[in-house]
C-alpha cells in the first residue's frame, strides 16, 4: 500500500489501484486506540482496508497546572522537557532567595 502526502498530511493509497483511500468509518475502541475503515476512492475498485490508529506516547507534558496523570509513558523528549522545567523553577526559586533580604533584617527605604 503505497502513502502519497498532501502538504505535511499522509494519505494512503490503495494497493490495488494506487488510488486514494478514503476513511469511512472510525471508532474508539480503547481510550488511546481508535479502529479504522478505508475505502478506495476508485469506484470500479471500491476495494476496503482496516487498521489501528493508536497513541502511544506523550510527546510533550500538558501546560495545566495539576493536570491529571496519563498512563502512557512519556517520550524521551516529553522527559527531558519536564526534568528541565523542575530544574529552571529550581534555578528561579534559588535567584529568587538571593535577592531577598535576609529574615529579620530592617527593609531600607529604597524598599519602601
Ligand atoms: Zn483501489
Amino acid at each position: 500500500m503505497a502513502i502519497e502526502t498532501v502538504g505535511r498530511r499522509a494519505i494512503f493509497s490503495c494497493a490495488v489501484c494506487t488510488y486514494v483511500l478514503v476513511k469511512r468509518t472510525s471508532y474508539l475502541m480503547h481510550q488511546f486506540l481508535r479502529h479504522d475503515t478505508y475505502v478506495c476512492s476508485n469506484p470500479l475498485c471500491s476495494a476496503a482496508y482496516t487498521g489501528h490508529s493508536e497513541l502511544t506516547a506523550i510527546a510533550s507534558p500538558s501546560g495545566i497546572p495539576d493536570a491529571l496523570g496519563c498512563d502512557l509513558p512519556e517520550t524521551e523528549r516529553a522527559r527531558r522537557a519536564r526534568d528541565q522545567a523542575v530544574e529552571d523553577a529550581r534555578n528561579q526559586g534559588a535567584q529568587m532567595a538571593m535577592a531577598l533580604p535576609p529574615a529579620g533584617s530592617e527593609p531600607d527605604d529604597a524598599t519602601l
